[in-house]
């Protein structure tokens, strides 16, 4: 800050220059130029991940881990408490369902242009690996699925594709069926404090590929050749909520793949090939019952994760 002819001056945090009087009574501190707008953004996130590290490192002391001496990482954290599923949320994402499943009516019969639940080779460790960490997330970026949980035109026409006995009727009545009374509050109409309600096969493909920057830095850690081997650990950290949803393990297998395909990886991170739920048929499984959302083992908790998208 320097004194001006109109008092007290204000300068960019990031390259020093005077900030423009309109621009500093708004109370910015950064100058609008693009350099100086980025680097003020790598420095927030700098900081808040220092904050969410040191959190976690309290957060694994008080649970007898000792930071120093264990492979761990942070994740995002869900606080949302469970709430009665508002009519107003339900009904919306009847809308929603019966628009994507006109729009898919409409469309010419042909292969759905969803990629299916492909085939790839299991990896079944590293899947457990990133369970472990949706799991004490407990569904950080469900929270977007809102009225809609990603449900498209396009996951209609794989949902059809694999079940022709479907029909835009039965399509709705098949979805709805798995509408929970209760859900986290602030988050899709399917994320329940047991997990998603809906099975994997049916859900849309940005649940069953997502994956968020934490648990995919986590994944290139592994890969490292000086990666982790033993236990690893999760602890989510939400600075929003002030708190931490908790902390899951899970054992980081010899011989981790350095070079394994992403999408395997997103795969299995989301239990598509792992034969939770019912993956592989539309068999109602009854929402929120294990098998629709089985998972692996978690320290300090009892709910399953949500679908991890
Ligand atoms: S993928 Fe989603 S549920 Fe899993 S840790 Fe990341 S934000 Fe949480
Ligand atoms: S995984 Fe389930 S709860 Fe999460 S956004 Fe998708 S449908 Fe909703
Ligand atoms: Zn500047």
């Amino acid at each position: 800050m320097e004194e001006g002819s109109k008092g007290v001056r204000r300068t960019c945090g990031e390259c020093g220059d005077t900030l423009d009087d309109l621009w500093a009574a708004a109370g910015k501190s950064v100058c609008p130029a693009l350099a100086c707008q980025a680097a003020a953004t790598r420095r927030r996130q700098r900081e808040r991940m220092a904050l969410r590290t040191e959190l976690a490192r309290r957060e694994l002391a008080a649970r007898g881990v000792d930071p120093t001496r264990t492979s761990w990482s942070v994740v995002p954290s869900f606080q949302g408490g469970a709430v009665p599923l508002p009519q107003a949320h339900r009904a919306a994402f009847v809308a929603h369902l019966i628009a994507a499943v006109d729009e898919a009516a409409s469309r010419d019969p042909g292969p759905s242009p969803s990629t299916p639940v492909a085939a790839r080779t299991p990896a079944p460790a590293e899947a457990l690996a990133f369970e472990a960490g949706c799991r004490s997330c407990r569904g950080h970026c469900c929270r977007r699925g809102g009225t809609t949980a990603f449900i498209t035109a396009d996951t209609v026409r794989r949902v059809w594709s694999r079940h022709p006995d479907l029909t835009p009727a039965t399509t709705t009545e098949y979805y709805t069926r798995f509408l929970p009374d209760t859900h986290l509050e602030g988050s899709c109409v399917f994320h329940t404090a047991t997990g998603c309600t809906l099975p994997r096969a049916s859900r849309s493909d940005s649940c069953n590929r997502y994956l968020c920057s934490d648990l995919d830095d986590t994944l290139r850690s592994w890969r490292e050749p000086e990666g982790p081997s033993g236990t690893h650990y999760f602890a989510a950290i939400s600075l929003e909520g002030g708190g931490v949803t908790g902390v899951a393990s899970t054992e980081v297998p010899r011989g981790t793949p350095r070079k394994a395909d992403r999408l395997d990886q997103i795969a299995h991170a989301h239990g598509r090939l792992t034969g939770h739920g019912n993956a592989g048929g539309i068999a109602p499984t009854p929402p929120g019952s294990a098998a629709s959302n089985s998972r692996p083992t978690e320290l300090g908790g009892s709910a399953d994760p949500p679908g991890g998208g």
